[in-house]
């Protein structure tokens, strides 16, 4: 017995020892002094002592032979490592090179430091973009009735248009120099949320110019010139951008377009230039319809070598007016009923001269860098945004109806099941409106997040689905009746265009949340892949040896940090937080050591073969991404002032992603390529089996109850969002009958109980609260209140119907 507590002390120092990420030295000599311990004073059979010793003498001298180890470990384990990297090519490296890596590094080293993420400021507002906020973007969207635009229109109108380009909203993201606003990403954020939350169309419009367009690829590569000619005219409206890369033959795939530039030379204004001839076919072109200029991705050839002995240039953008001959737009797709603007457009032998390009000649080639450079930012804003936005605007109208409509004479948000879908929406609201904040924060820090744009845009566009598709269920038939008292229906449609657009969700997991953030967020992969490249042989072998063995410490570190705490729950880790949080920072603590645990195990094991493992691939996003939110989440609740009323929201969010990260692990080594090492990580990451559950039921009543209810909690949750009290607006009249309602309730209580006690009574010929109000039960006053909650009641869930003719009139088919 006492042995075996000898034994089971030697792990458990082992485990320290690589927790603490001691050295290689300083390890094997704590573990060499243990064992003289053990050997002198442990009851331990002398055959098990010279085992033990034979061991760690076999593995310690080796490994601190600094010689002998890079001779006859390191350099086959080098010579491995470069055959089985997977062949990269070149738009997979300009994607790897990328952006900046920011708190997905820290999830990836396995332990996240919280203090640094509650030192990163919180994102506040200037006084001049709150202005812009409460001025004209909320004008903007009172001018906005999506049934107008969606239906009858097909646009947005003149007027609305006019107040687009007159008020800078193209320019948000344009520097004050060049005319724009010049506005923080937060702001950029806040604007596209608010717009988003009063129509999907509105959003789409202004967010395009402000995200992958021409102005983002101007300011960060055009020359000069091109800056000071067009970041004026786009920032006041006077040009319309739009973005072309999507082409019919490429679409995910959008590296390999077939869109061409050939290098030649041609007339231009009465001279012989060097140039380009463009040919091109593209689709799917957001404000395509009407820009005036547009931005063009297309591949460079240069057939005659007037540029030097390369055929092939590589992917390239330009700037092209579209009035130029040969070049055809104006038509426009039908995107699922939605009317901004978007089509197709093509080139047939539209000659440039070189400072079309953007950047100019010397940009030639570059072009999927300066895209992916650009997307890394756009991508942390608009689309979370407008998810966000719509997020929002299905927790105010959801939960206000939940409280205003009644069956079974009860208000529908009463019932549990209700409840569920209610907690749901107001919870993945939270969350959203966390993980939105936090990334557009690292925007305005100066990182351009690659990796995490790719997490925000597939999981707050997913979670906008799940929070809409909620939000129909709770309106039942008020959601399905199409007509201007529909403010949920055109959302509802066009949600797959925001799962769609930048990058396609099954492929941004499948292939590159962890694809892209394995190599680029890895504290060692890159590095060991860069030392590869040496050419210098000995040089590259020293260099890959420091950085293996640095790279092993990390990896039996977070083995035996996922390990220890999995055993302690998460005890053994000093976090910030309160008692109601700390609990949530150390489990956090821990899946991410078994994150890393996981990561390393995955890519020794599979290698390159990893790409086309995409659900294995997939599920390690999810572990990340789901770690990330809930890092946003944390941090959200804490720079709001961890206030008490927010705890349900946390909990709801956080315990929803902490069992949703166990439950990606589980399955990831339920399919694990190797059934032994999945073993084998099953005993590290769970040693005492799956413990987290998801939100309890009490969690989600009282998240019901607070989105049912006026009050600070439901300001907080809804904030940013298009808010109106006016009856005549589609959801204004949701929020002020909500008021009403609230107020109404006691005094209709009352009245049951008096009906109920016989002490008031009254037959089908009698108006009732005419009658309470002349029996005393309820005072005149009080009577009319209930009578306008009640014709408020009947208004919102009123739903439109139409004649045959208007039917028939209805142009929502184009032909
Ligand atoms: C309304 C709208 C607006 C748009 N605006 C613009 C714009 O302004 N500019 C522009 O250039 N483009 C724009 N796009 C194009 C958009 O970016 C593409 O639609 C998108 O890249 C997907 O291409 P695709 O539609 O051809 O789908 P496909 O590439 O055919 O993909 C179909 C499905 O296969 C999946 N898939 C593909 N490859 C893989 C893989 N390796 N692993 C796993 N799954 C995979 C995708 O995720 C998707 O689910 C817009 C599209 C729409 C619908």
């Amino acid at each position: 017995m006492l042995t075996l507590l000898w034994l089971l002390g030697l792990i458990f120092c082992v485990a320290i020892l690589a927790w603490v990420r001691s050295g290689l030295l300083n390890g094997c000599l704590a573990v060499g002094a243990y064992l003289l311990l053990m050997s002198l004073l442990g009851p331990a059979h002398w055959l098990i002592n010279t085992l033990l010793w034979a061991l760690f003498l076999g593995i310690a001298i080796p490994l601190n032979l600094t010689n002998w180890r890079q001779r006859s470990i390191t350099t086959p384990i080098f010579h491995w490592f470069k055959k089985v990297l997977p062949p990269i090519s070149q738009t997979e490296q300009e994607a790897l090179d990328a952006g900046t890596v920011w708190w997905d590094g820290d999830i990836f080293s396995g332990r996240p430091d919280w203090n640094k993420l509650h030192s990163y400021p919180a994102p506040k507002l200037t006084s001049e973009e709150q202005e812009f906020l409460d001025g004209p973007t909320e004008e903007l969207c009172r001018m906005t009735h999506e049934w107008e635009l969606t239906t009858h229109l097909q646009d947005l109108p003149e007027v609305v248009w006019d107040f687009i380009k007159t008020q800078g909203f193209f320019g948000l993201i344009i520097p004050q120099e060049y005319g724009g606003k010049g506005f923080s990403a937060y702001a950029h954020s806040q604007i596209a949320m608010k717009l988003a939350s009063r129509s999907g169309d509105l959003g789409s419009t202004v967010m395009v110019p402000n995200s992958l367009g021409p102005a983002e690829l101007l300011m960060q590569y055009g020359t000069q010139e091109q800056k000071q000619h067009y970041l004026p005219r786009l920032a006041s409206g006077q040009e319309i951008p739009c973005f072309a890369l999507t082409a019919p033959e490429a679409g995910s795939d959008a590296g390999s377009m077939t869109d061409s530039g050939i290098i030649c030379r041609g007339q231009w204004q009465g001279e012989e230039v060097l140039g380009l001839r463009l040919n091109w076919e593209k689709r799917y072109i957001t404000l395509g319809p009407v820009a005036t200029l547009l931005g063009l991705a297309f591949r460079v050839y240069d057939p005659d070598g007037l540029l030097g002995d390369e055929h092939d240039l590589g992917i390239t953008l330009a700037l092209i007016p579209t009035d130029m001959e040969g070049v055809a737009i104006g038509r426009r797709h039908f995107p699922l009923n939605a009317a901004f603007m978007n089509g197709p457009n093509s080139g047939k032998d539209v000659f440039v001269p070189m400072d079309y390009l953007i950047g100019g000649q010397d940009m030639i080639g570059h072009g999927w860098k300066m895209l992916m450079n650009c997307l890394s930012v756009g991508r942390s804003i608009s689309l979370p945004a407008g998810s966000t936005g719509a997020a929002k605007m299905a927790s105010m109208t959801t939960g206000a109806y939940a409280r205003i409509r009644q069956q079974f004479n009860l208000p529908i948000g009463e019932f549990e099941g209700v409840q569920e879908a209610l907690a749901r929406i107001g919870g993945n609201t939270y969350v959203m409106d966390a993980a939105r904040t936090m990334t557009a924060g690292a925007v305005d820090l100066g990182e351009k997040p690659a990796v995490l744009s790719g997490v925000v845009k597939y999981h707050l566009t997913e979670r906008m689905r799940q929070c809409i598709n909620d939000a129909m269920d709770v309106h039942g038939g008020k959601g399905i009746c199409m007509g201007p008292k529909n403010y949920l229906g055109r959302g509802y449609q066009s949600v797959p265009i925001s799962i769609t657009v930048e990058g396609a969700n099954i492929l941004t997991r499948s292939l590159m949340i962890f694809g892209q953030g394995a190599i680029r967020c890895h504290p060692y992969v890159l590095q060991e892949m860069q030392a590869t490249q040496d050419p210098d042989q000995q040089r590259a072998i020293e260099r890959f040896d420091s950085l293996l063995l640095a790279h092993i410490g990390h990896a039996l570190g977070n083995a035996a940090g996922s390990l220890l705490l999995g055993l302690s729950c998460g005890a053994l880790i000093k976090t910030p937080g309160n008692a109601d949080t700390r609990g949530y920072y150390q489990q956090l603590s821990r899946l991410s050591a078994a994150f890393a645990t996981l990561t390393d195990t995955t890519m020794l094991l599979l290698g390159g073969e990893l790409k086309r493992r995409e659900r294995l691939s997939a599920r390690l996003g999810d572990a990340l991404s789901f770690i990330y939110l809930a890092s946003a989440t944390l941090k959200h609740y804490h720079d709001q002032g961890e206030l008490a009323e927010d705890l349900p929201l946390l909990r709801w969010g956080v315990e929803d992603l902490l069992a949703k990260t166990e439950q990606a692990m589980h399955e990831i080594l339920l399919n694990f390529p190797n059934r032994a090492a999945g073993i084998a990580l099953r005993v590290i990451i769970f040693p005492l089996g799956r413990r987290l559950t998801p939100p309890s039921d009490h969690t989600s009543t009282v998240i019901a109850r607070h989105m049912m209810t006026p009050g600070a909690t439901r300001d907080r949750l809804l904030a940013g969002c298009y808010h109106s009290d006016d009856p005549e607006d589609v959801t204004g009249l949701l929020n002020s009958t909500l008021k009403q309602v609230v107020l109404a309730e006691p005094i209709e209580l009352r009245l049951h109980k008096a009906l109920r006690s016989s002490e008031l009574q009254h037959d089908s010929n009698t108006d009732l609260l005419s009658v309470a109000a002349q029996s005393g039960v309820i005072t005149p006053e009080e009577a009319q209140k209930v009578r306008e909650a009640r014709q408020a009641r009947s208004a919102v869930i009123a739903v439109d119907d139409f004649s045959k003719e208007e039917m028939r009139k209805r142009p929502t088919n184009p032909s």
